[in-house]
């Protein structure tokens, strides 16, 4: 084993900038085209080398800390690629909320990943090796990987990197119900999906053109989602008239982020916008 006590990870979360479902896969998967942005807004993961086992803990009860955990599961990857049985402590911080559409648990396990070679004093993988062991914990973990802006194609994890879009205001919206990520896609009514310009959303992002952003962008899950979650529609609606360029739903939803330009902007909208139940946080890309 390495000499390191423990490490501190951050774990950014995402949210899509746009999101397409193209279809459905043989293997269950969905087909998606959708543009990744990751925030400033992070977990921390802190992990401590131990003589043998995984032991996950949580500030937060929301979530298992066993094997379905996927910072757990991410480990026991690492154990089984490296055929070790070196042990880790994981300590989680939760600070993106769960079951939200910001894909919290893919990047804790994407933070997982990445730094258990280094704390356990072994040489890091090839960069395909990761890739492809991040896509079997889950298809945002290889962006949670990367980070950044990208556009996403196969499930999400055929990658493209974008210029950054760095530095934007984000006001994030979660109302207070929890979205199940498989029961929005079984709602998904195919012949009624209206598909993003995917094309010209991706070239606005590339000119950091927010206003065109604003009227192109659009997250086919959306309608799906609001028939669970009324409240989307009314966020989104606060959002706009509070002055953001661009408000839509991220991932399954049921969060809905507000986008500007203004420095200070997602700070002083947030401390006007409140209703019981909802989680308000103010961050950047
Ligand atoms: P996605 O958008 O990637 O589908 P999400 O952002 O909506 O996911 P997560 O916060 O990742 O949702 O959590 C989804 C489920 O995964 C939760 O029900 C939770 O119990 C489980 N989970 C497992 N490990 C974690 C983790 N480390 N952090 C958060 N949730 C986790």
């Amino acid at each position: 084993m390495g000499d390191l006590t423990e490490m501190t990870v951050a774990a950014p979360a995402k949210i899509n900038l746009s999101l397409d479902v193209r279809g459905r896969r043989p293997d269950g998967y969905h087909e998606l085209d959708t543009v990744f942005q990751s925030l400033a807004l992070h977990d921390t993961v802190i992990l401590r080398p131990a003589r043998t086992g995984i032991e996950v803990v949580c500030d937060s009860r929301e979530i298992p800390c066993g094997p379905q955990n996927l910072a757990y599961r991410a480990a026991a990857v690492g154990q089984k690629i490296y055929g070790v049985d070196h042990g880790v402590h994981i300590i989680l911080q939760k600070r993106i909320p769960v079951g939200a559409g910001m894909g919290g648990g893919s990047a804790d396990a994407a933070a997982v990943l990445q730094a258990l070679p280094t704390l356990w004093g072994l040489p890091a993988l090839p960069e395909e090796r990761l890739h492809a062991l991040a896509r079997e914990l889950g298809a945002d973990v290889p962006f949670c990987l990367l980070g950044g802006t990208a556009r996403g194609r196969g499930i999400g994890d055929l990658l493209e990197p974008l210029p950054p879009l760095t530095g934007l205001e984000v006001l994030l919206v979660k109302p207070a119900v929890c979205l199940s990520t498989a029961e929005v896609y079984a709602r998904l009514d195919p012949a009624r999906i209206v598909h993003p310009e995917m094309g010209a959303i991706v070239e606005a992002i590339c000119r950091r053109d927010l206003l065109t952003l604003g009227r192109l962008a659009g997250n086919v899950l959306e309608a799906p989602a609001r028939e669970m979650a009324p409240e989307i529609e009314e966020i989104k609606a606060a959002l706009r008239a509070a002055g953001a360029a661009v408000a839509l739903m991220t991932g399954s939803g049921p969060t809905v982020f507000g986008l500007a330009e203004e420095p200070g902007w997602a700070l002083r909208v947030a401390e006007g916008l409140h209703k019981p139940g909802w989680t308000v946080i103010a961050t950047k890309t």
